[in-house]
């Protein structure tokens, strides 16, 4: 029976077997756990089955796919019938899963927030290899001094090592979507700038960007009565805009916060 895609779950199905192959050839996965987010219509799904895993986990938020799903798939798979955002991902399984995902783009970046900066702990997966919309892979890979450069780029490259590996055009899904797509590759970094809370560098970035065009003077000030001491201390110029500091002084300024709060 063929399903008519809903909008509000993002549902734009791959269709181009060339990019299926490209996505599924990213990892070694034979023999390992792995979680596809938003199996959907089970393009990707079959050609993951394919690489043999250990184990395949499949999170579908649909009924209608996933009761589709379940036919198509029998007893290969495990399958979970839920909000990928309601999941709890660790009792998924006790291995590290690899992830895969054609991500509902209204949710992408919730997603991967939630999987990488609210986490304060150990990682529950070993890599994702997850599809955005370009214009939000764009920004979470922008570099320091562009005008992609943000919250988002800050926030994610804070602990994983984030390559992009290709763009995909409208013309290998169906429904076409009306922006093209990308697909990127995150590995959690064997070490990265230690700070106590994740929120405090979510909120201390909110603080910088809200007001992106304006001198860091501004947000530092707003953080601390003493920012004369702190910008002289992390030798920062004033006149700075928030797009102007790497990821590595707003993990400084996050320590100052730190220090003075606790
Ligand atoms: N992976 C399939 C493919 O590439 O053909 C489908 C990708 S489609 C862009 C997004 C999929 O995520 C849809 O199957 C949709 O039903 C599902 N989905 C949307 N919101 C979800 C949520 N909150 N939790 C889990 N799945 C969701």
């Amino acid at each position: 029976m063929l399903i008519k895609p809903k909008k509000s779950l993002g549902q734009n199905f791959l269709i181009d077997k060339n990019i299926i192959s490209k996505i599924v050839s990213v990892s070694e996965i034979e023999n390992k756990d792995v979680l596809e987010i938003g199996p959907g219509t089970g393009n990707l799904t079959k050609s993951i089955l394919k690489k043999k895993p250990n184990n395949l986990f499949l999170v579908e938020k649909d009924k209608r796919l996933f009761d589709q799903l379940q036919i198509k798939f029998n007893e290969n798979v495990k399958m979970i019938n839920q909000d990928i955002l309601k999941v709890n991902e660790k009792s998924i399984s006790k291995k590290k899963l690899i992830v895969f995902g054609n991500l509902p783009y209204n949710i992408s970046t919730e997603i991967i927030c939630n999987w990488v900066i609210k986490l304060d702990k150990d990682f529950w997966f070993s890599e994702l290899i997850l599809m955005f919309q370009k214009e939000v892979a764009d920004r979470i890979i922008s570099q320091i001094n562009t005008s992609n450069y943000g919250r988002l780029s800050v926030l994610l490259n804070w602990k994983m090592k984030i390559n992009k590996l290709f763009d995909i055009g409208p013309n290998c899904f169906f429904p076409k979507p009306k922006v093209d797509s990308s697909v990127l590759h995150f590995i959690p970094k064997k070490s990265y700038f230690p700070i106590k809370k994740s929120k405090n560098l979510e909120m201390i970035t909110r603080v910088f960007f809200n007001h992106r065009r304006k001198m860091i003077k501004n947000p530092l000030k707003q953080l601390f009565i003493n920012f004369e001491e702190i910008s002289n201390k992390l030798k920062l110029d004033l006149k700075l805009r928030p797009q102007n500091l790497s990821l590595e002084t707003y993990c400084k300024i996050v320590r100052e916060y730190e220090n003075l709060v606790s």
